[in-house]
């Protein structure tokens, strides 16, 4: 008899890990109008595999886990027996009803709602960083060719899985850290860019794996190890399917529905910051001086800004317009994708409806103003650790009004319990923890 090779239908959680229940190939049509099993409790699994308890969902309830067929990543080179195939889902009640705890949801919801208040349409790419651990390489300088090439051929594989798994990797690199390498996407539409997000990392470190390697996306190997980013690239198009994102009479070419965007995005930094960082280790990475972002501020590609307005080419008469585009860098992957990207577009609509001003671009290093310059730039540092990001999240009311309460409770229950378990350990173990977590 032949193995029939699985498909697993997939959510990611608040812990940011991606969890699903697998069906042969050939019922994956049939299974998809009712999807498969979920239970509540499973939004307060912690990545210790423990479940907080008290939940506000207890031990009973069901839901389905309803596969988006459009949503299919499958490639057989990642050098498993069988290929890698995952579906990303939608949660929802057992009459079809969209569950207030489905992250996937919450991010299609918020781009409707962009849409429909503004016409609209958020173009977006996930830029990661990661390590390879266990490899044993021969030592290398930081993005070298050499650095890439002694770990032959996993960046070419890397690249091929991606491109037949339907991610449209654009390119990878040997970063700056050790064993560091980045690898990016072609733009595309928000939902579909955060399904590839979950697709990278999945489709990378199964392919780290087959080589007897580790491939971690934690924010921090080591407490003073440069760290991992997730970089969210965003950009609009409207109704027409113009770029809207770009004006070039304005400073730094944001138009000034981007800029009302970037204010709200800005206005709420330190509350959603937990939404797009949510380990310990986050605040490891979220320092000033590490290119990472630690300051509530919009710069023209400066890369220790939390927005930074990335380059456009002009060489040969091209369009900036076509390519200009916002990084959102206070994100990582310890972060859900889908909840990350959802709260950006959440806030930044804010700062739409709120009529508010682009914000200044800022040039120079806060940590070298005086207060009075930084109040006067708008510029507020970042929650320094993960509990103070969450009482940065519950005490901005718009910020929790996005939820249904019940979500809000298990969220906070999942990363106080995390905080909490981490409370006695040292920066340095918790960093060895999570490399092996994520
Ligand atoms: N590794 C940096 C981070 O933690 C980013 C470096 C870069 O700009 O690529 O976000
Ligand atoms: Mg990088």
């Amino acid at each position: 008899m032949t193995v029939e090779p699985l498909v697993a239908i997939v959510t990611t959680d608040l812990a940011a890990v991606t969890r699903g229940r697998s069906v042969v190939e050939s019922r994956l049509e049939k299974t998809a109008a009712t999807g498969v099993g979920w239970l509540q409790a499973n939004l307060s699994l912690t990545p210790f595999n423990s479940i907080v308890a008290p939940n506000p969902w207890g031990s009973s309830g069901d839901l389905r886990l309803i596969p988006d067929l459009a949503a299919r990543f499958r490639t057989a080179l990642t050098g498993s027996a069988t290929p890698f195939d995952m579906v990303a889902g939608n949660l929802v009640e057992l009459d079809g009803t969209p569950w207030l705890g489905c992250t996937r949801t919450m991010l299609a919801d918020a781009l409707a709602d962009l849409e429909t208040t503004t016409g609209l349409r958020m173009t977006a790419a996930f830029e990661h960083e990661f390590q390879i651990c266990g490899a044993a390489f021969a030592p290398a300088h930081s993005f070298s060719l050499a650095a890439l090439r002694r770990t032959d051929p996993f960046p070419a594989t890397l690249m091929a899985a991606l491109e037949e798994a339907g991610v449209a990797p654009e390119v990878v690199i040997a970063e700056y850290g050790d064993d560091q390498f980045e690898v990016t996407h072609e733009p595309a539409g928000a939902l579909a860019a955060a399904d590839r997000a979950v697709a990278i990392r999945e489709i990378t470190r199964e392919l780290a794996r087959s080589n007897g390697w580790r491939a971690t996306f934690t924010p921090k190997t080591a407490p003073n190890a440069v760290g991992n980013g997730v970089h969210i690239h965003f950009s609009f198009t409207d109704a027409g399917g113009k770029p809207a994102a770009y004006d070039a009479g304005r400073p730094g070419g944001v138009s000034a529905i981007a800029g009302a965007f970037c204010a709200g995005v800005l206005r709420h930094l330190p509350a959603i910051t937990v939404l797009t960082a949510s380990s310990v280790p986050s605040y490891y990475r979220l320092r000033p001086h590490n290119w990472s972002s630690s300051y509530t501020w919009l710069a023209d590609r400066d890369r220790e800004a939390t927005l930074r307005i990335c380059p456009t080419v002009t060489i040969g008469g091209r369009d900036p317009a076509r390519q200009y585009n916002i990084e959102y860098r206070a994100a990582d992957a310890t972060a859900n994708p889908y909840l990350s990207l959802a709260a950006i577009v959440r806030a930044g609509l804010e700062g739409i409806k709120a009529d508010l001003g682009s914000p200044p671009l800022v040039t120079g290093d806060p940590e070298q103003m005086s207060e009075a310059e930084k109040a006067k730039l708008g510029l507020k540092r970042l929650p320094e650790t993960l509990p103070a990001a969450l009482d940065a999240f519950l005490a901005d009311r718009t910020v929790t009004g996005w939820f249904a309460p019940a979500f809000v409770e298990t969220f906070i229950g999942v990363k106080r319990h995390e905080a909490e378990q981490l409370a006695n350990h040292d920066p340095a173990a918790i960093c060895d923890l999570y490399g092996k977590l994520y």
